[in-house]
């Protein structure tokens, strides 16, 4: 798999209705419960609603009916930080802290740091999350510090707009500058995009995440001829924790769907909905109050559109076409096991249908002899379990359908009497939005023919996958 899997991460998502924004107080937990019951703008819904049609979904499909709402819901949560005044945050918390006689420390020179600070912001290029682990360091002046929890809640604040990592970390680093005239301030912050699907690259590799570090400098943390020392002991404090092993390097823009414009601008898409599609989402920047004219965000609507029709693009093909009509008479090429082919780890990247996030991980697929050919090995090449599990992952999805039909694709595909197929996946939605299980992950199971009935042949292949994900 990638870099890092998805549940590795942890939100600080925000949730708001539009007409609530406003009014929000320094107070307010940017939290979001993620139902989709709140909400909303009506352009905002009928914007989700449009790019739904416009990749040819079903809206009164059961699985779909609150999804406008709800992705209506969680564009206005990761904007939240417009309504929310940095200012104000800082103003009501900053209390006076005598300094020592000789020496520094209190509220004179000293350091503050806070360490690994995780919060979701959303790409300004594409739309898509990312992530960000930030500590933040200042050296206070004028007997001036500032209520430590404020720190978190002024990333908050400009995570939940819509961003670059470098500027995040800057605008960060910016506001507790102004906010209380610190001698210095420094921001870190470890950044994950999330990887494009393998659709808008010639790349194999599976969805994963991209990883970049940013970093903010202001007033004594700045470079100097000494190369700042107040920047040297910040960076030695977080060794101390262990949180970070900084490589703050210039690289290119962290957003992988930035490098698809070219391409893009060749070839033009050919989707009969593009051009519609581009503009529900242009409609939808302006009722987050975004101006979708300025320079950052004039290709954001194409690119997310191009991301949405690229991950969805199963449902667009016919299955038929895809594996063919009869029993694949494919070699074996999984792990041979006795009587049971097992191919572990066809990676996959789908598409929540309920949030329009992506869910990503691995399919297992097991796969018993068909009684009428007792004297044959099952057949179940990697291959054309691959286009299996591309076809119905590339859709919006649910774990639980998808791995249903997989199995079921197997079954009808391969010469089988049993097929058991495992996926294991972490779910964006999961971990940035609703119940924000950080860490978790989702393991779904599905069984046909002779595994529904064997327990003892489920044991085996679940043992088979314990084994290989041990020796990873
Ligand atoms: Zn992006
Ligand atoms: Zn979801």
């Amino acid at each position: 798999m990638g870099a890092l899997p998805i549940a590795e991460f942890v939100s600080s998502a925000s949730s708001a209705s539009d007409s609530d924004r406003s009014a929000a107080s320094d107070e307010d937990c940017l939290v979001d419960d993620g139902d989709g019951d709140l909400v909303a703008d009506s352009r905002l819904v009928s914007s989700v609603r449009a790019l739904l049609q416009g990749l040819g979904e079903d809206l009164s499909r059961n699985g779909l009916i609150k999804t406008p709402s709800r992705v209506a819901n969680a564009f206005l949560s990761a904007t939240k930080g417009y309504g929310l005044s940095a200012e104000q945050t800082i103003g009501g918390a900053l209390f006076a802290e005598a300094g020592p006689g000789n020496g520094k420390g209190g509220g004179c020179g000293g350091m503050v740091v806070v360490r690994n600070i995780e919060l979701f912001s959303t790409c300004e290029s594409c739309l898509l999350p990312f992530k960000l682990c930030c500590h933040i360091a200042y050296i206070p002046s004028e007997q001036r510090v500032v209520g430590l929890s404020k720190l978190p809640r002024v990333a908050e604040i400009f995570a939940a707009r819509l961003q670059s990592p470098d500027r995040l970390a800057n605008e960060i680093g910016g506001a507790l500058w102004d906010g209380f005239k610190p001698l210095g301030v420094a921001v870190v912050g470890e950044t994950w995009h999330l990887e494009c699907p393998r659709e808008l690259r010639s790349s194999r590799e599976p969805a994963s995440w991209i990883r970049r570090s940013v970093c903010a400098r202001k007033g004594s943390f700045e470079d100097d001829d000494r190369g700042s020392e107040d920047w040297q002991e910040f960076v030695a404090m977080l060794q101390l924790s262990g949180s970070s092993q900084l490589s703050v390097t210039k690289k290119p823009a962290i957003c992988p769907l930035l490098a698809g414009d070219a391409a893009a601008e060749r070839s033009s898409s050919s989707h009969p909905n593009f051009e519609t599609m581009v503009e529900a989402v242009v409609t939808l920047l302006r009722a987050l109050g975004e101006d979708p004219t300025r320079e950052e965000l004039k290709l954001t609507p194409s690119r997310y559109v191009r991301w949405l029709l690229a991950s969805t693009h199963g449902s667009r093909l016919s299955r038929d076409l895809i594996l063919g009509n009869g029993v694949a008479a494919v070699e074996q090429d999984g792990d041979h096991h006795a009587t049971m082919v097992a191919v572990l780890d066809l990676p996959f990247c789908s598409q929540c249908e309920h949030h329009l996030l992506p869910f990503s991980g691995v399919a297992h697929v097991g796969v018993l002899p068909a009684k009428n050919h007792p004297s044959s090995h099952p057949r179940a090449s990697r291959a054309i379990l691959e286009k299996i599990v591309k076809l119905y992952s590339c859709r919006l999805q649910v774990q639980e359908r998808l791995t249903r039909q997989i199995a079921d694709a197997v079954m009808s595909s391969t010469a089988a009497s049993g097929v058991m197929v495992v996926v294991e996946a972490g779910h964006v939605c999961m971990i940035s939005r609703g119940v924000k299980k950080t860490g978790s992950t989702t393991g779904t199971l599905a069984t046909m023919g002779d595994f529904a009935v064997h327990g003892k042949k489920r044991a085996e292949f679940l043992q088979m996958i314990a084994t290989a994900n041990s020796s990873k």
